[in-house]
């Protein structure tokens, strides 16, 4: 409750604060924006938050967990522990100019913001040094984190930093993502597992001597056809997509070697656990008919999140006030 209090006390405050600094959080959004940087190579992204929070009297611990783009800064001390979440990855290939509604990349083939990270690290840093102020204002209580997570168009950042342990300590973790509407929304989100499937087979001159090849490509078209027809077969909530890494270089070389990445989700994480092992059998089953190798890697797997439905109402409330 007392991280309720906290919110609703430094709401009036943090409004006034926003909209005085309205500027400087463009500039920081449109800065991300520019630098357009992938996941776990956020370099400048993440110094420049790093830079300013630290400015903002926030103590900033860099390079958590391993990843050099990931932080943990803190203000504050004691209960309750509330954190807001930043994310400031870009996608491969969606360069593109600011305020134009049609494509057209700054630079052709270069990364860009597709889903408006660049105005997720900057308002949840925006909101986290404006809670921070109202609460040195109003002498509140507790401690305010701002979680820098990188890659998370790579379902890494969050899962290594968890792994580390370095939200042990938190009592509410508040994060958000453009969407359509302004709402706060606590509705069930899908587990997911990336994974990477890996056919080797024989290479061989494909006019000269077929018969001497095992073609991974084969093996890699009966496994996304094998997949495809399951699609019928497995839950409404259930999704699978995929794309194509590697299908060999030329058609006259038999391809000795295929690599598609497929996505699973579904409601929870036990139900993408069994899509995985049915999708195992169909890898295996690709390889026996082409007399082929299959070899199935996890790339990253995140849980179905555990919504705060309490919080999210006074969040609500609180947004249409
Ligand atoms: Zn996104």
């Amino acid at each position: 409750m007392l991280a309720l209090a906290l919110l609703t006390a430094a709401a009036s405050t943090t409004d006034a604060y926003l909209d005085q600094t309205r500027t400087r959080w463009e500039g920081m959004s449109r800065q991300l924006w520019e630098y357009a940087e992938t996941g776990l190579h956020e370099d400048r992204s993440a110094a420049a938050i790093e830079d300013l929070l630290q400015k903002e009297g926030f103590k900033v611990e860099r390079n958590v967990a391993g990843m050099p783009t990931a932080f943990i800064a803190t203000a504050g001390s004691g209960a309750p522990v509330v954190a807001i979440m930043a994310e400031y990855d870009a996608l491969p290939g969606l360069s593109q100019k600011p305020g134009e509604a049609k494509k057209d990349p700054e630079k052709e083939g270069a990364p860009g913001h597709g889903c408006g990270h660049n105005l997720l690290g900057t308002s949840a840093v925006a909101a986290g040094v404006a809670a921070n102020r109202a609460r040195m204002e109003q002498k509140l209580p507790g401690t305010i984190q701002i979680f820098g997570t990188p890659a998370e168009e790579l379902l890494l950042g969050k899962v290594f930093m968890l792994k580390a342990g370095v939200f042990d300590k938190t009592d509410v973790v508040l994060s958000w993502h453009p969407e359509s509407a302004n709402q706060v929304v606590t509705r069930p989100r899908l587990a997911l597992t990336a994974t990477e499937v890996e056919f080797f087979g024989k290479t061989a001159h494909a006019a000269a001597s077929p018969w001497l090849g095992r073609s991974a490509l084969d093996a890699m078209e009966l496994f996304d056809m094998a997949m495809a027809l399951m699609r019928e077969h497995i839950q409404p909530t259930a999704r699978i997509h995929r794309v194509i890494k590697d299908g060999g270089r030329v058609p006259n070389i038999i391809p000795d070697y295929a690599k598609i990445q497929t996505w699973l989700r579904d409601q929870t994480g036990t139900a993408v656990d069994e899509l995985l092992a049915r999708m195992r059998k169909a890898a295996d089953g690709a390889a026996l008919a082409t007399e082929t190798r299959a070899k199935v890697t996890l790339l990253a797997s995140t849980r179905d999140p555990l919504n705060n439905q309490v919080v999210g109402r006074v969040m609500q409330k609180e947004m249409e006030r």
